[in-house]
């Protein structure tokens, strides 16, 4: 049973926890040559791949985005976009073995679809001809706007293995859509999850989003039962973090249309029993999915993983960021690209990674990661694995940080005994509320602002 009591009254700003060190503690002192050390560290292990390419264009703004987006419609821009994606992985493929295995590419956004399928074919014949070893098995996931979504590129995305595709839709009542400025009928979803099964897409995932003006549990109620309607594999369910500080385009939402958080509570109540009532469960803190999917599999195995696309099964890999914003991460290692289009731009006219940011993790961040990410993803964690991989005392290490937990656990949130902790069903929606016990580096930075946990 879910407490959502509870839920309202830890309610607090705390980081996503999409990694550790979280990304407002990456450093700017970092180079190409970082990167270029930390690809060519990571060639040793030979571990596989992932690659992620950010393709950051839309039409127009949804006001609730909380991406890194170029709002245009001149097709040169994209064309002269492609060209930079090309040149960034030659500079890459000169220090990266490019025959080590593929087995995960994504491509996020922006709007991927917002590119022709002529365009998109073409930056994956440019991955293929790259990558010398994509497995056959290779897990190739595209996020889709239905609004921008033909049968040309599924065309190209079927001719290419494409075999997950996740659709962006937030919520079916126009009215919602109006206040969010993202207009997206029914029938334009319904007929691109239709174009996708057709074409044998086994992994259909729909993204939702309750907490965005003019949302009500009436009306949210309808886009769950049009949601199952579409039958998906997985559904994704966000809580809108309204951080008009930080994105822009939240200013102009209209802050008194926003639904009270006992009104967002209901609507997550209601999420919750309606997608397990039709046989979903829920994976991690915001997903669900059905009992036979990877995700459910890999959670039940305590293989999940988290990493910045959200849950995946694919966390032994390196994962390599191609694109404005793209974020690289290996074993001890996060690298951020260049936030802007002409900077990035720059840096690889000379010849050089176009580096942002990032963080080298010593000792003690390894150790937390490992904690953060296991509680994240599995909701258990066993100190004795941890004592093995780490030589450590778990209890005496994290003496304070038990202790900080202590409450929650008296709370019912979580359970904690010799052997380990375990995460309750009302503490997997409050896991950011329990981790952060464990994290150093906010302890030192308690300025920073972050989104409610719900
Ligand atoms: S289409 Fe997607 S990425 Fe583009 S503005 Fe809307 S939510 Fe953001």
């Amino acid at each position: 049973m879910i407490d959502f009591d509870k839920l309202a009254a830890y309610s607090a700003a705390v980081p996503r926890y999409t990694s550790y060190p979280t990304a407002p503690e990456f450093l700017d002192n970092f180079s190409g040559d970082d990167l270029i050390r930390k690809i060519e560290d990571s060639n040793k292990t030979n571990r596989d791949i992932s690659l992620y390419f950010h393709l950051p264009f839309c039409r127009s703004a949804c006001y609730f985005c909380g991406c890194n987006v170029i709002y245009t419609s001149k097709e040169d821009l994209k064309d002269r976009y492609i060209d930079y994606l090309e040149k960034e992985l030659e500079i890459c493929s000169r220090h990266l073995n490019t025959k080590r295995i593929i087995s995960q590419l994504h491509f996020g956004g922006g709007t991927p679809t917002f590119f022709s399928a002529v365009q998109l074919q073409r930056v994956i014949r440019s991955i293929k001809k790259t990558f010398l070893n994509i497995s056959k098995n290779v897990e190739f996931g595209i996020e889709i706007d239905p609004r921008f979504f033909t049968p040309d590129h599924m065309k190209v995305f079927a001719e290419n293995g494409v075999n997950r595709i996740s659709f962006g839709v937030q919520d079916f009542d126009p009215k919602v859509q109006e206040a969010v400025h993202r207009i997206q009928p029914l029938d334009i979803t319904e007929k691109a999850v239709e174009i996708a099964r057709a074409n044998g897409i086994k992994s259909i995932n729909i993204d939702l989003m309750y907490g965005l003006p003019c949302q009500n549990i009436a009306s949210f109620e309808e886009t769950l039962r049009l949601t199952l309607e579409l039958e998906p594999d997985r559904v994704a369910l966000f809580n809108y973090a309204h951080v008009p500080w930080l994105k822009k385009t939240m200013r102009k939402i209209d802050e008194t249309l926003l639904p009270a958080p006992s009104e967002k509570l209901r609507m997550l109540k209601a999420a919750i029993e309606t997608f397990e009532g039709a046989g979903l469960e829920m994976i991690g803190m915001d997903h669900f999915a059905k009992p036979d999917d990877e995700l459910n599999i890999a959670l039940k195995e305590g293989r999940l993983h988290r990493n910045f696309q959200g849950y995946t099964t694919h966390g032994e890999c390196d994962l390599f960021g191609f694109g404005v914003t793209s974020i690289s991460e290996g074993k001890d290692f996060y690298l951020q690209n260049i936030r802007e289009n002409g900077p990035y731009e720059a840096k690889i006219d000379q010849g050089r990674p176009p580096l942002m940011r990032g963080i080298e993790l010593n000792k003690d961040d390894l150790l937390r990661k490992k904690v953060i990410m296991s509680l994240m993803s599995n909701f258990v964690l066993r100190f004795k694995e941890i004592e093995r991989e780490f030589d450590i005392e778990f209890r005496t290490h994290f003496h304070d940080d038990l202790s900080a937990l202590k409450p929650l656990e008296e709370d019912g949130l979580c359970a904690i005994d010799n052997e380990g902790i375990t995460v309750g069903r009302t503490g997997r929606l409050l896991i950011r509320n329990i981790v952060m016990n464990f994290d150093a580096h906010l302890k030192k930075n308690q300025n920073r602002r972050f989104s409610k946990s719900i």
